[in-house]
């Protein structure tokens, strides 16, 4: 194992989940009603069902007010699309959040693009990308959002700094690119297509794997000292019929940690900051809604 620092994701999420939780108190006391935080489930996609009980567990204990709307796989888009507008139209509701992947008879962006773009928690909607890509207020997504947060906790101003970030999905890679530029960072995008891939992560001080392929960034892609981000959630086959496979970032984390000053490990990185962060973008929505001055999380 190398020197690098392992970054405590599950650390930082327990303390941005203590200051929503107290944040959520506050609000109650001056709007006289919990935040609301509904998650529109469709089928029974095992990893998902999974990512849905934790948002469910995570608002209830952030004192926020919600329900899980779980429909059968064959849900029409007439029938989800009108849970969306009952949302959209209930005051009560301050974020809505539509599990992905949506069985394939449903049409993801437009389903996305139904949501109140001020009840849109996880950020999809065109407008808030449109807000982020400008560099106006928006709801951002709540994983690469995670990530900066953990990015400024370890390297304070990532002015200047040359960022590669590998992958450009609209959930992680793109925001997660406009985030850094935001912060002034020198962002470089690279994808599939990229040519010269290990050597353009070699020149990155933030390297930012958010790919899916198991341990695809070897040692020898990290600059020395640089800071690792590994957004990648990967299962290994398992070793023996009944047994479960390893869980892995896109980052042979062993060999970058040779290389790198801190890394985010899988699990306990990435991952816990993204419920954080989804409870707190409904409290920002909530504040929003009620014309209150946003809390400092
Ligand atoms: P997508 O599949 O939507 O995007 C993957 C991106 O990686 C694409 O832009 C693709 O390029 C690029 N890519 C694929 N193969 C290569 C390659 N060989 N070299 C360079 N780039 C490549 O995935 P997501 O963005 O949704 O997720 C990425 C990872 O993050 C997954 O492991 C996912 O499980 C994980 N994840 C983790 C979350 C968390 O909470 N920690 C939340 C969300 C995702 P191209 O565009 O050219 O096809």
């Amino acid at each position: 194992m190398g020197c690098a620092r392992p970054i405590d994701g599950k650390a930082a999420a327990a303390a941005l989940r203590e200051r929503v939780a107290e944040a959520s108190r506050e609000f109650s006391r001056k709007a006289l009603r919990k935040p609301g935080l509904h998650v529109v489930l469709v089928g029974d996609d095992p990893a998902s069902a999974v990512y849905v009980g934790a948002k469910e567990k995570a608002l209830h204990k952030a004192g926020m007010e919600g329900a899980v709307h779980r429909l059968p796989a064959d849900t029409s888009e007439a029938d989800l699309l009108g849970l969306v507008g009952k949302l959209n139209a209930d005051p009560a509701v301050d974020g809505i959040l539509v599990q992905l992947p949506l069985p394939a008879h449903l049409d993801e962006a437009k389903v996305l693009d139904t949501i109140d773009p001020a009840k849109d928690v996880d950020g999809f909607h065109v407008v808030n990308a449109g807000k982020l890509a400008v560099g106006k207020e928006a709801l951002v997504p709540c994983t690469p959002a995670g990530c900066i947060r953990l990015l400024k906790e370890e390297r304070g101003d990532l002015s200047g700094l040359h960022a590669v970030v590998i992958g450009r999905s609209n959930i992680v890679g793109k925001p997660m690119a406009q985030l850094l530029l935001a912060e002034n960072a020198t962002v470089t995008i690279a994808h599939s297509r990229t040519r010269n891939l290990p050597e353009i992560a070699r020149t990155a001080d933030i390297l930012v794997a958010a790919v899916g392929r198991p341990e695809m960034v070897k040692g020898d892609w990290v600059k020395e000292g640089a800071t690792v981000i590994d957004v990648g959630i990967n299962r290994l086959p398992p070793p023996e019929e009944g047994a479960k496979g390893k869980l892995v970032g896109d980052v042979a984390y062993g060999e970058a940690a040779e290389k790198a000053a801190a890394i985010t490990p899988v699990p306990g990185g990435v991952g816990p900051m993204t419920i954080a962060m989804l409870l707190a973008n409904t409290l920002t929505a909530a504040h929003a809604r009620e014309g209150l001055e946003p809390p400092k999380l």
